[in-house]
């Protein structure tokens, strides 16, 4: 069996020389990373030194897409965009669905570099060998929406696939965001800073190749099975309907609704955010990207009140939260306007949200005042100056410049003691979850490679009551302890066994609701795939693939350590280690997190004191020339 797969080729674009590169993907990355994730963090560690400016055209940008995009198989459109993170300074990635990955495959290439810096604003144009770059001095302060149109326009073909900033990432805001598909956002981290300061409008793909696996009619036979278990799939039919929305009643129920800037875990307007409420009064039609038969994406539109007439994608049930419970917000309107101009100036809505939160709890302290604010009273509950404060973040003005560098950097700069408001780690705003009620993601959010993290490590059997699957995956004896929410013990486990397995998903690529909720796949079914995909047998081996996902968290890590990181920043905001959870099932629990750490740390060959890898540990996962 050939090697299948992969495309053999990766496509490099120097802005500052105005130069196109096609290299040949090195055949011991495949064995070392299979794709992804992977290939972009073997780049990024190679080609941008410790201390580079992630603003700088030092700074690279990668799309990495996995051996199985674009493929039969079910939900393979996702890809991942990596670079050294615009507001953390350190490992970042963000994925995302839609079609633009599938495309980079269809033109004939694995994974795209940007590097450099254009000295004037221009739009990447790919078309199978054809490499171009587009002068977008008439784009500029377009929205993300209007770009992607203009360039499918100008091009004459509205099937290419287009990743755009809008004005957010052109003033460099920290949290900018990528945009594909009109809605779906590269959300976290600030890969549209890391575009903007490339003065790269967009980057737009159209491919008409092909992509072959090593055993054709293996995989297409297996393909279909796959297939089909989604489709029977109980959950995914839910997860098809409601979206992330049906969190909101879980996370509610469990005590686990950020509320008031994570103050608390239960929100009393909950029930305005939930599915229950919204799909019936508000959605208009479901969407799906490459490959996906469930389409947990969903139109609304906002009949009547403030915001009548918005027709807009999502939110997610992050956005809920962020614009939601986080301000106090029992309006599901509000999110969805908050959501739309997210997508219009491109935004990470999860960091945007929480770091309002942190300014209106600052505000109630008084840390921040009216001066500081240019006379704006900041509270909690009050729609109208969620959707101003957000609109001056997009915008660089007046308070909104300050907050547009994320709350880490605005705590810093306020000073006063504003930093015990900022709910982060490592810079990146914490996510839809509270570890005080969710042991588990205590740990993920502590120790997660691009900060506060929900999607590389979350253990979802606690709360979602997959018991029969942990008992196999963890056996029945760890069990009890595994899946209760308010204890340390075995945390790091599950926490280890998960963000292995999420690594391998994040290598293939597909998307995170056919692995973590519900887990139809799991590393064994990867382990059926990837040898037919690729004719690499060694993959066949969970061990195999178990030593691969542990490669590349130590990979990120030392990327990550060359940046100073080390046990000091696998920590959490003082909130969740000593104001007890208030009310609700939790009320009273804190986190204990260094025990965990410990755990963690044993687990993944680490020093229990630095929090770095051991040399044993770099020798066994053959990774001593990143040291
Ligand atoms: S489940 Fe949702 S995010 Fe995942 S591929 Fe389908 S539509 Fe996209």
């Amino acid at each position: 069996m050939g090697l299948g797969g992969y495309t053999g080729k990766i496509l490099r674009i120097d802005l500052s020389r105005d130069t196109v590169r096609v290299d040949a993907l090195p055949r011991e990355w495949i064995h070392q990373f299979i794709g992804g994730d992977g290939f972009a963090a073997k780049i990024l560690y190679e080609e941008v030194p410790g201390g580079t400016d992630p603003l700088s055209p030092a700074n690279k940008l990668i799309l990495a897409t996995g051996p199985i995009t674009g493929t039969l198989w079910p939900m393979s459109g996702r890809t991942v965009f990596v670079s050294k993170g615009a507001q953390t300074g350190i490992w970042a990635e963000s994925h995302v669905g839609g079609f633009i990955g599938p495309e980079l495959r269809y033109a004939g290439y694995d994974v795209l570099v940007v590097e450099g810096k254009s000295e004037k604003p221009v739009y990447v144009f790919i078309e199978d060998d054809h490499v171009e770059l587009v002068d977008a001095s008439h784009l500029w302060g377009l929205t993300t929406s209007e770009a992607t149109m203009k360039i499918q326009e100008e091009q004459r073909d509205p099937d290419i696939q287009v990743a755009a900033i809008g004005l957010a990432g052109e003033r460099l805001v920290k949290f900018a965001a990528l945009i594909v598909n009109h809605a779906r956002a590269a959300g976290r981290t600030g890969m549209g800073a890391v575009l903007g300061s490339k003065n790269v409008k967009a980057i737009a793909i159209r491919g008409h190749g092909g992509i072959s696996v090593a055993n054709h009619e293996e995989f297409v036979a297996l393909a279909k099975r796959a297939q089909e278990r989604v489709r029977v799939n109980p959950q995914a039919k839910e997860m098809g309907k409601w979206g992330t929305w049906i969190l909101t009643a879980v996370k509610q129920e469990i005590g686990e609704l950020p509320t008031y800037n994570h103050r608390t875990g239960v929100f009393s307007g909950w029930e305005q955010l939930s599915g229950d409420h919204i799909r019936p009064r508000y959605t208009v039609s479901d969407r799906a990207c490459f490959g996906c038969s469930l389409g947990c994406k969903k139109v609304n539109y906002i009949p009547d009140g403030p915001y009548a007439g918005t027709l807009e994608e999502g939110p997610e049930y992050e956005g809920l939260m962020a614009f939601g419970s986080v301000l106090g917000i029992d309006d599901y309107p509000t999110t969805l306007k908050a959501n739309q101009i997210c997508n219009k100036y491109g935004m990470d809505i999860i960091s945007a949200g929480t770091t309002i939160g942190f300014a209106i709890e600052a505000f109630e302290q008084g840390v921040l005042t009216e001066e500081d604010t240019g006379g704006l009273k900041l509270q909690w509950n009050d729609r109208d100056l969620a959707i101003r404060l957000l609109e001056m973040i997009g915008r660089r003005e007046g308070f909104g410049d300050i907050l547009a560098e994320g709350s880490r950097e605005a705590a810093r700069r306020i000073g006063r003691g504003a930093e015990k408001y900022a709910m982060h780690v490592k810079g990146l705003e914490i996510s839809g979850q509270d570890g005080r009620t969710h042991r588990s993601i205590a740990l993920s959010h502590a120790t997660g490679a691009r900060g506060a993290d929900h999607l590389r490590s979350l253990v979802t059997v606690d709360q979602l009551g997959y018991e029969k699957v942990a008992a196999q995956r963890w056996g029945s004896d760890k069990l009890p302890e595994i899946i209760n929410p308010y204890t340390e013990k075995y945390k790091a486990t599950a926490v280890v066994e998960t963000e292995n397995t999420y690594c391998i998903r994040d290598t293939l690529i597909v998307c995170w609701y056919s692995v973590s909720w519900p887990p139809i796949f799991w590393m064994n079914d990867f382990a059926e795939v990837l040898p037919i995909a690729t004719g690499v047998e060694e993959f066949g081996s969970v061990e195999r693939l178990t030593e691969i996902a542990e490669r590349q968290v130590t990979l990120k890590r030392l990327f990550n350590a060359r940046e100073g990181i080390s046990r000091k920043d696998d920590q959490l905001p003082e909130r969740f280690l000593k104001e007890p959870m208030p009310e609700g099932p939790g009320k009273g629990q804190v986190v204990h997190l260094d025990p965990m750490l410990d755990d963690y740390y044993r687990l993944r060959g680490w020093d229990l004191k630095t929090g770095l890898p051991t040399k044993d540990t770099i020798r066994r996962l053959s990774l001593q020339w990143a040291t």
